[in-house]
């Protein structure tokens, strides 16, 4: 199978890096195929402005212009290169360290560049009946996806009543947002915590670990978000319907009961 890395850390030395080059080495030996897209090391731009695309007559308008660009072809070539990798990987691992409790601002510009409108938005039909192919259906339908995040905090501060907030919550936005909404099935995340306190044994630990992970990225059980056309929510309100997790509100009710 194809797997696509879409690594963002500065130093090849760091912690991450080492995680990298243990994931490739695993999947090349498990026969995958992989890919790497080191975003620092590519000079990967990271803000989505009207240099992606050829100058056009009126105000730069960010999805039109994202639109024209991925049906003409005329895009900026990071992006075109990295939509082909995403259209030939069967699983996707985005890899980084827990910044400011999210993406580090790199990889936040590889999905608003990259995510074209008419590639991972904006696809099917959009009307009143049918709100677009998206959250379960769309361009990634098939595909997996996962995230490998390291964090300085304990995993007591990202647990249920942790002072950071839950670790589920502060990725949804990533795991149901930027992954399930162009169509992925998103794997439960591979998390290293206080990684202040890595050294070879740990390091030696967490290796074989996610070794295990990646031995089941194509078996494992999704993280079960629900499907947007798969009859839960109300359309056009896309409210969840009142029999399914019956006056609860937050982000635990889009898992299937
Ligand atoms: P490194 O610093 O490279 O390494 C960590 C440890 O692993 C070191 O002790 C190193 O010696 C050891 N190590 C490295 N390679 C190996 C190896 N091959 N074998 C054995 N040991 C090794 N944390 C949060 O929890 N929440 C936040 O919101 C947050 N925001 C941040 C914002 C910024 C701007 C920054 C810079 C940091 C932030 N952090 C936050 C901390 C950050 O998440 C961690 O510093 C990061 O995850 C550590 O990953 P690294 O690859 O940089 O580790």
């Amino acid at each position: 199978m194809n797997v696509l890395i879409v690594f963002a850390h500065p130093e090849p030395q760091s912690l991450n890096g080492a995680l990298l080059r243990s994931a490739v080495r695993q999947l090349e030996a498990a026969g995958h195929s992989v890919q790497v897209s080191d975003l620092y090391a590519m000079g990967f731009k990271a803000t989505l402005d009207a240099e992606d695309f050829p100058p056009g007559d009126g105000p730069f308008d960010p999805s039109l212009a994202s639109l024209e660009g991925l049906d003409s072809g005329e895009q900026h070539p990071q992006i075109s290169a990295e939509q082909a990798k995403l259209d030939w990987a069967d699983a996707l691992i985005l890899q980084f360290p827990l910044w400011w409790f999210s993406l580090p601002a790199i990889l936040k510009g590889w999905v608003e560049r990259v995510y074209a409108y008419g590639f991972a938005y904006g696809v099917g039909e959009h009307s009143d009946q049918h709100w677009g192919d998206r959250y379960g259906e769309g361009r990634m339908a098939g595909k997996r996806a996962m995230l490998l995040v390291t964090t300085g905090g304990w995993e007591s501060h990202y647990s249920a009543r942790g002072i950071n907030g839950p670790i589920d919550d502060l990725l949804f936005p990533i795991h149901h947002g930027v992954l399930h909404y162009p169509g992925f099935d998103v794997l439960p995340p591979f998390l290293v915590h206080r990684t202040s306190r890595v050294d070879e044994a740990r390091f030696a630990q967490i290796e074989a670990q996610l070794g295990e992970r990646l031995a089941s990225l194509f078996s494992a059980a999704p993280i079960p978000f629900r499907r947007q056309n798969g009859g839960d929510y109300a359309i056009p309100a896309l409210e969840l319907k009142p029999e399914h997790k019956p006056g609860a509100g937050g982000f635990g009710i889009h898992l299937a009961d």
